[in-house]
């Protein structure tokens, strides 16, 4: 089949940067763009982004890209494209989504329609099937997407299966998780290196702990979980299994952590604990009962990273307020520690008592968040003078 291939890795809007450092950080150069990195490489890169990227929502290989403002170039342009070197006879190979934004195309469904036929004309010429005869499709299964943005077309082919964010360690979640790559991408732009304590006080079902934890032993994410790939014929089990075999050999057992997740509600710290313990991490952290209002420490330079209630989601306006300004209360004595407060609430500086230094907007889901930023004092450092 192929050798090489074009790749996106898709990223939730304002992560695109941090998805990117993680492609690079794997040896692969890359693009950044809206929503989305891309990058050139192997069987081997689609196995190894798949495992190994923490911040990214899928894989998807760029199959191609042309100009289409009718349905005939639509269908012209998807026979063109060289399918015989993905798709096996008998496959499975649904139009799992069409997208159309400022095109001339715009009805979604007539363009999966069309491009379905395009590929199944493709197909019985690629492999001299009669033409009147529909393709038997049992086989391992092709999820293929068509976009089309400002009358271009991009057709993909989805690599991983269900979301990256999907790792498999979150078997019970609470009612308002957050995911765990974008846990992992707030990590990885915070300030918290391994060697610093870490302390989320609004836990909840762990997500931000345990993503912690696996990120500073280079555990790979995706390790424990199955991707869409694996079915297809033409990735050798054996490659698959080489770079899961590496992938565990990579992990660093002997790192001391100092990481803790409080949640004032017992029956999340338990969630919090089973979760960490099928990640393979509960070793690393300390899941405690406890009311962030009851939190203090001696402890310097650490990292608060937090997602309290927010008003869309658990609690009433009253109680956030309260909560928010608690918070701010809490935290203030802790000036050499950074805090990084996920929420949605625009008041959020004002009710916490303090301006952060830093905002970057992101997406929950589909909700608009702020991630406030608070930089800890650096601790200067006493040079004795030499007598
Ligand atoms: N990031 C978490 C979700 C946090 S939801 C995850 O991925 O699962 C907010 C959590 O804050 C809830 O679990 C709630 O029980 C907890 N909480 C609410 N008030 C609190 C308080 N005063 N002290 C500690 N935790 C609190």
């Amino acid at each position: 089949m192929k050798k090489t291939f074009t790749f996106i890795a898709t990223a939730a809007a304002g992560l695109e940067a941090v998805v990117g450092r993680e492609v690079r950080e794997l040896g692969y150069d890359c693009q950044v763009e809206n929503g989305r990195v891309r990058f050139e490489g192997d069987v081997t890169a689609m196995i190894k982004t798949n495992l190994w990227l923490r911040s990214a929502d899928r894989i998807k290989i760029v199959v191609g890209s042309f100009k289409a403002k009718t349905f005939e170039e639509l269908f012209q342009g998807v026979f063109a494209l060289d399918w015989e070197h993905y798709l096996p006879l008998g496959c499975k190979f649904p139009i799992s989504k069409a997208k159309c934004v400022k095109s001339t195309l715009h009805n979604e469904p007539s363009v999966q329609a069309i491009s379905k036929k395009a590929v199944v004309k493709k197909l019985q010429k690629h492999f001299s099937r009669p033409e009147g005869v529909p393709l038997q499709e049992v086989g391992a299964e092709f999820k293929i997407e068509v976009s089309i943005l400002k009358d271009v077309a991009t057709v993909l082919i989805d690599t991983t299966g269900s979301s990256l964010f999907k790792r498999g360690y979150r078997a019970e979640k609470g009612g308002a998780p957050i995911k765990e790559n974008m846990a992992a991408a707030i990590l990885q732009l915070s300030n918290w290196y391994p060697d610093k304590p870490l302390v989320d006080p609004t836990c909840g079902s762990g997500t931000f702990c345990i993503e912690a934890a696996m990120l500073a032993r280079n555990m790979a994410p995706g390790l424990e979980r199955s991707f869409a790939f694996e079915e297809w014929n033409w990735v050798e089990d054996a490659l698959v299994e080489q770079e899961r075999q590496a992938a565990r050999q990579a992990i660093q057992r002997d790192v001391e952590l100092d990481i803790s997740g409080f949640d004032i509600d017992t029956r999340m710290i338990e969630i919090a604990r089973k979760n960490a313990i099928a990640a393979g991490v509960d070793k690393d952290i300390t899941f405690k009962q406890m009311r962030l209002q009851d939190f203090r420490t001696d402890k310097i330079n650490g990292v608060i990273i937090s997602n309290p209630p927010y008003g869309e989601r658990l609690l009433d306006d009253t109680a956030i307020m309260t909560l928010y300004r608690e918070m701010g209360e809490t935290f203030a004595p802790l000036k050499t520690w950074s805090k990084f407060i996920l929420t949605s609430d625009e008041q959020f500086e004002q009710r916490y008592g303090s301006q952060a230094d830093k905002k970057r907007k992101l997406y929950n889901g589909t909700l608009k968040v702020d991630l406030y930023q608070f930089f800890g004092q650096r601790v200067k450092r006493v040079v004795k003078e030499q007598e």
